[in-house]
């Protein structure tokens, strides 16, 4: 039997049996998140959208949260998306490009691990007071 996987080398592959969940709130909506194997880690990057009520949201940020296969929190991370904040669409019945964000992760999370972007409606600083439940 011959294997002719190359380690090391191959073109960027999504970690192994990880996946990547999106959960928007109201005022934002994480249109997509996507997740590569990095060297040693995991880079998560994606866009955001606003929706109704964005301008009221003053503060916002995003969760990147890594749930390992029996459920407990592996790592939480606070990110920010640029612009800040969402640029709002010139006219009313076309989506706005939205803003980006993206963040490396040092690890590799273990085959089973959701990793989840979240929306959180509070500022970066609060984040840590305002941590949420993992269910
Ligand atoms: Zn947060």
């Amino acid at each position: 039997m011959t294997s002719v996987a190359l380690v090391g080398c191959a073109t960027a592959p999504t970690p192994p049996g990880v996946s990547v969940e999106r959960k928007s709130t109201r005022t934002l909506v994480v249109q997509s998140a996507h997740i590569r194997a990095t060297d040693g880690g995991v880079r998560v990057w994606g866009s955001v959208q606003q929706s109704l009520g964005y301008g009221s949201t003053r503060q916002s940020h995003l969760d990147v949260d890594v749930i390992g296969p029996d459920g407990q929190l592996l790592r939480h991370k606070a990110i920010v998306y640029h612009p800040f904040p969402v640029a709002r669409s010139p006219h009313p019945h076309r989506s706005s490009r939205g803003s980006q964000y993206g963040t490396d992760l040092p690890e590799v999370p273990p085959p089973g691990s959701v990793i989840r972007v979240s929306h959180h409606p509070v500022s970066v600083a609060e984040c840590g007071t305002h941590q949420q439940e993992i269910k």
